[in-house]
């Protein structure tokens, strides 16, 4: 039976360094929050955001745009933060509206600044080894990963999901760790082949976004297995891979919720903690 892997007792131990460190910087680091219109959707995140920043001791100052602001106003409000020295990280909250492209926005924000780790620039240093802030959940998972004391040179590393935040990222980072590593998506699914490669691997991660596409019976012996999916049934929020059947089989795996989650929040604060520093 697997052990379970949760965020929250790691999330601690982080938030534990994170908070000694702004004590040491001589300034309070802001973390600026831009939300389009009312937006239900990020308001859970909003308020999360806001306790982990303020229990840091960092200012997590919320800027509400009127839900009609064109692209180009956007902008310029981001450009207006940018150069604005007592800003040190930039938060845009997802779901815009659909007329603004989300993934063209994110270049707009300094690389300094930017909170979440996905501007071109801090994703390309990634490739080289180099980048000081990493996008959240693949850095949550990296976290995830070093709890199980794997060590991960070599092993079969098997990531399904491909998406720019998550997937692309995160597969750089294992390979900098010498894991052999195997990117999965719809197009491996559609081929009729996500089942051969998730059975070779020895760790397996997934963010997906659809409840079940993993079969726990798929799970390889003693697999590690990260559940990065969030999806809502009914009042019930479970992951993408079959929770007790793979864990049957694995030897550590995450619960969803409560696994990767409570993680990702914290690395925006590193972020920001980060760039507050520099
Ligand atoms: P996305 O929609 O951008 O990407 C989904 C990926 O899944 C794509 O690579 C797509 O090719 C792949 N995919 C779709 N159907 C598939 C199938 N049948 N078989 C194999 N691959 C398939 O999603 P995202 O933003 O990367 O998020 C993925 C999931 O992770 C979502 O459930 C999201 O809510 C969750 N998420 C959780 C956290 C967290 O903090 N826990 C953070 C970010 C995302």
């Amino acid at each position: 039976m697997a052990k379970l892997l949760e965020g929250k007792p790691i999330a601690q131990g982080l938030k534990e360094s994170l908070k000694y460190q702004v004590q040491c910087l001589n300034i309070k680091p802001v973390l600026a929050s831009i939300q389009v219109g009312e937006n239900a959707g990020a308001v859970s995140y909003v308020k999360s955001q806001r306790q982990a920043a303020e229990n840091l001791g960092i200012v997590y100052q919320m800027y509400k745009l009127a839900d009609e602001i064109t692209k180009e106003e956007l902008v310029s409000f981001i450009q207006e933060l940018n150069s604005d020295t007592s800003v040190h990280g930039i938060i845009i909250q997802m779901p815009l509206p659909s007329r603004i492209d989300y993934k063209s926005l994110s270049q707009f924000i300094l690389p300094e600044k930017d909170a979440e780790g996905i501007h071109p620039v801090n994703i390309g240093k990634i490739l080289f080894g180099q980048s000081k802030v990493l996008p959240c959940t693949p850095a949550a998972v990296m976290e995830l990963l070093k709890e199980t004391g794997i060590d991960l040179y070599g092993k079969e590393v098997v990531v399904v999901g491909h998406s720019e935040i998550v997937g692309k990222p995160l597969a750089l980072l294992l390979l900098d760790k010498f894991a052999t590593v195997t990117i999965c998506h719809i197009g491996t699914s559609q081929a009729g082949k996500l089942e051969e490669h998730v059975r070779q691997a020895e760790v397996l991660i997934v963010a997906v976004g659809k409840a079940g596409l993993i079969k726990g019976e798929w799970i390889k012996d003693s697999a590690v297995v990260i559940d990065v999916g969030i999806n809502r049934i009914g009042d019930k929020i479970v992951g993408d891979v079959e929770f007790e059947e793979a864990a049957k089989r694995a030897s550590w795996i995450t619960p969803v919720p409560g696994g990767v989650g409570p993680l990702t929040v914290v690395m925006l604060m590193r972020n920001v903690v980060e760039a507050a520093k520099l």
